[in-house]
């Protein structure tokens, strides 16, 4: 049996349907068409799987970091071979342009090699006692069978960055990918199987039915670890739960990036990279701008460029050449752009790009939104879509507060020549991540993650591998 017959269970080392034979279809978000399924998992199967980490977990955490590090090594060749098939895949299930689709395969690759040379350095500590006859020694030790829950956006990095670190540090993991991108999980799975990761050490469970499997996972015992990449919102449901059996967590929820142009930097160079990350994903990526402040003697100058630029891109499939934005994911998220759109003009905003769907189905028109005020819901609320928000501000104090006015703290950004206010901003400025004249704040080799509303923990860096480790100490008297 094969993940493509609609057996996209791996439990055990094996792939497997639905016990009950019940699948789901997998649809393209560009054409609505159905693309595949995908087994329908419930309780049971993820008992199995538990039942699967369980069983390996003693092997694996005793396995030695060299054979871990080979494994994951191997997954990074194997993931790199396949490269291209992935990205269509993912072009086809998830809706993005097909280059941005070959970015991801590479980043997701690079936790894969990251966290394989990460593996040999879990290194442990040894520290001065005040009696001579004392020892003490910190040893760093995996916490046992993880579970972990993944978002549509980045279907395949999503799971690497979670799945290499936990597996290099001697974990076994169960992982639930998202309804929407069950295929790109399974694809995953098949390089990691192919790279000799031994049956029980991960585990997919895809489902229909988040919540039947997610309870399973959370109120389990043998589960010592959460790590959720999603939204907020049931990001603090989970937490919630994971409380009950005291359950590590890490959380990387969402985000309300600022990007701030201040008048020293050059608008147009700095609307070039708005507008960039901005429709990253057609903005539907975390670190998505979300605010973008301008000083007001450049909003003119940087307002006019980043329109242009707007007004160039192409709402289309992800596997035309042509389209430089994708489909939305699914209806849900069309209706959050009309909405906000609509509650921004109606509170005086001016539509200067898009503002409508761009044809028949999830496709919406690359937006600019002028002159939004903190009344406006775009202002407030995640988009998670193609609208950006334009909004002049005067000094630097103003920018500061406006951009720190919000409960989430993932990505932030700020273009500037001046040396020492790049400083002082990116010091004041409460979020985990900030770019300087940088729009691509991110690698498998620096920590990323959030604060306040946006979640606890880092994932990559050397700090990623911590998340899946407890620390124990040893003390020793010698007799
Ligand atoms: P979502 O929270 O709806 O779903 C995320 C995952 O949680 C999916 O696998 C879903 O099936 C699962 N889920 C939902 N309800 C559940 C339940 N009751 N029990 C168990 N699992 C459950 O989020 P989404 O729409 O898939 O993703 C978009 C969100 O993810 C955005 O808010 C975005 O900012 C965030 N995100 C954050 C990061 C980050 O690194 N901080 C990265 C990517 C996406």
């Amino acid at each position: 049996m094969s993940a493509q017959d609609g057996a996209t269970l791996y439990i055990d080392g094996a792939w497997s349907a639905a016990g009950d034979g019940a699948t789901f279809a997998v649809t393209d978000p560009a054409t609505g068409a159905v693309i595949g399924k995908a087994a329908d998992a419930g309780a049971a199967e993820t008992r199995e799987a538990l039942a699967a980490a369980s069983a390996a977990f003693p092997l694996w955490s005793a396995e030695s970091a060299y054979t871990r590090a080979d494994v994951l090594a191997r997954a990074h060749t194997l993931m790199l071979d396949r490269a291209e098939e992935l990205a269509r895949l993912m072009s086809t299930e998830q809706g993005k342009p097909l280059k941005a689709a070959r970015a991801e395969v590479g980043y997701a690759a690079d936790f894969l090699s990251w966290f394989a040379e990460e593996s040999k350095r879990v290194y442990g500590t040894t520290i001065p006692s005040r009696r001579r006859e004392q020892r003490f020694t910190v040893l760093r030790q995996p916490v046992g069978v993880v579970a972990g829950i993944t978002p549509w956006n980045y279907p395949v990095s999503m799971i690497t960055r979670k799945v290499a670190p936990a597996i290099a540090a001697g974990c076994t993991v169960v992982l639930k990918p998202a309804e929407q991108t069950p295929l790109c999980a399974a694809a995953v799975f098949e390089v990691l199987h192919e790279a000799g990761v031994p049956g029980g050490v991960a585990n997919l469970v895809t489902t229909s039915r988040p919540a039947e499997v997610g309870d399973v996972l959370l109120d389990s015992r043998a589960v010592r670890k959460l790590t959720f990449t999603g939204s907020t919102e049931v990001g603090k449901v989970l937490a919630a739960r994971a409380a009950a059996t005291m359950k590590r967590v890490s959380l990387e929820l969402g985000g309300h990036a600022p990007f701030l142009v201040f008048d020293d930097a050059d608008p147009v160079h700095a609307a070039k990279g708005a507008a960039l990350v901005k429709f990253l994903n057609t903005g539907q990526a975390c670190i998505c701008p979300n605010r973008i402040y301008v000083q007001r003697s450049g909003y003119d100058r940087f307002v006019a460029a980043f329109t242009e630029r707007v007004a160039r891109l192409k709402a289309g499939p992800g596997l035309d050449p042509a389209s430089t934005v994708g489909p939305l994911i699914d209806a849900d998220a069309m209706a959050k752009m009309e909405d906000q759109v609509a509650d921004a003009r109606a509170k005086g905003a001016s539509v200067l790009a898009g503002g409508e769907r761009a044809g028949n189905g999830l496709f919406f028109q690359p937006t600019v939104l002028a002159d939004v005020t903190p009344r406006m819901r775009v202002y407030r609320e995640e988009t998670f879509g193609p609208i950006a928000a334009l909004i002049p501000f005067d000094d630097e104090d103003e920018a500061i507060a406006m951009a720190n006015d919000t409960d989430y703290g993932l990505a932030s950004y700020l273009y500037t020549t001046d040396l020492a206010r790049a400083t002082r901003v990116s010091e004041a400025l409460r979020f985990g991540i900030v770019g300087i004249n940088d729009i691509n704040p991110t690698s498998a080799a620096a920590p990323f993650g959030g604060v306040g509303d946006s979640g606890l923990g880092r994932e990559g860096g050397a700090r990623g591998i911590d998340e899946y480790l407890d620390v124990k100490l040893v003390g020793q008297v010698l007799g």
